[in-house]
């Protein structure tokens, strides 16, 4: 293997350890530390072992966290009427609706109810066009933990081609915005692209696609940067990315593993996003 592994987990731990510092700050100056709100519905078991992992990491980094539990069966109103209460909260500074949730509920209109400036996720309408406008916004988690693993490696995306495969609200558009908001020169694939021809094109290469082993390590530009969001799990149990890891090795200068790469960046993106969040209520 010829790529530098980046370690995802190392860089996130360094997040995690300024928000820690930053949240003690915050409280020798005013009293207060950032709260965090999750709100999840029903019982999917992902999403509870998720929203687990974002308390814990919350507790530990010194916020207040709370968890505020719906059963399956509970109405879009009922989950509404508690948001407005955490919107109202003035001890609380980020807010999260942990996707999905059933049916009834409906997370698009959550996403408009809920607060911009208590938006943790960075998925509120008014965030996304902040960041499409190239001002200052709070970023969705996971396109802004990438960013960061760019900076930790010295990559400076000004001038390189990118290339993003996949297009969501969650990840591969804002992925697209950041980096063109860095000055990179941005090309955003999907199901229709001709992906061997673009992704050779890439200085930086960023997969958020959610298909194992989709783009082949022979596409690989030699010297990239390959930044695998792919979290697939295989019939054998096993977690691959979107890229083919060995194969894009041998070509890549920097790669992220999967797991340990992209992952253990989202929880710490969160808790930096909260915590920015909470200087700007309190005015710090
Ligand atoms: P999504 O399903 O919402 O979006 C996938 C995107 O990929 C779509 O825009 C689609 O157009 C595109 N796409 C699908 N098949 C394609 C193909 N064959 N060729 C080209 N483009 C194709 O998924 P998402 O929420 O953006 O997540 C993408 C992946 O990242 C998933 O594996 C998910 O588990 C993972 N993920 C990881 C983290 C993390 O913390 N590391 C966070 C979010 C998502």
């Amino acid at each position: 293997m010829g790529a530098t592994l980046i370690d995802g987990k190392a860089i996130a731990l360094r997040v995690r350890r300024e928000v820690a510092e930053a949240t003690r700050e915050l409280k020798a100056r005013t009293g207060r530390v950032p709260g965090l709100a999750v709100i999840r519905v029903g019982e999917d078991p992902a999403s509870k072992i998720y929203v687990t992992g974002k308390q814990k990491a919350a507790a530990e980094v010194g916020f207040e966290a709370s968890e505020h539990h719906f059963p399956e069966t509970a109405s879009h109103a009922e989950v509404q009427a508690r948001l407005e209460a955490l919107n109202a909260d003035p001890a609380v500074h980020g807010i999260l609706v942990q996707l999905p949730v059933p049916k009834q509920v409906d997370s698009a209109a959550l996403l408009r109810i809920l607060r911009p400036d208590k938006d943790a996720d960075g998925l509120h309408p008014v965030n996304a066009g902040l960041l499409a406008q190239g001002r200052d916004a709070t970023v969705a988690c996971t396109p802004w933990g990438v960013m960061r693993m760019l900076q930790e490696i010295d990559c400076k995306p000004a001038g390189k081609r990118a290339v993003v495969v996949g297009r969501s609200i969650l990840v591969g558009r804002p992925m697209a915005l950041l980096l063109l908001n860095a000055d990179a020169t941005v090309t955003v694939c999907h199901r229709k692209s001709n992906l061997p021809e673009e992704v050779a094109r890439g200085d930086i290469l960023v997969a958020a696609v959610g298909v194992p082993e989709l783009i082949k390590g022979a596409w690989i530009k030699p010297g990239a940067v390959v930044i695998d969001v792919g979290i697939n799990r295989l019939p054998s149990g096993k977690l691959v990315g979107d890229v083919e890891f060995a194969a894009a090795a041998e070509r890549a200068s920097h790669i992220t593993p999967v797991p340990g790469g992209v992952g253990p960046m989202t929880i710490a993106m969160l808790l930096s996003n909260t915590l920015r969040n909470a200087r700007a209520l309190l005015g710090a």
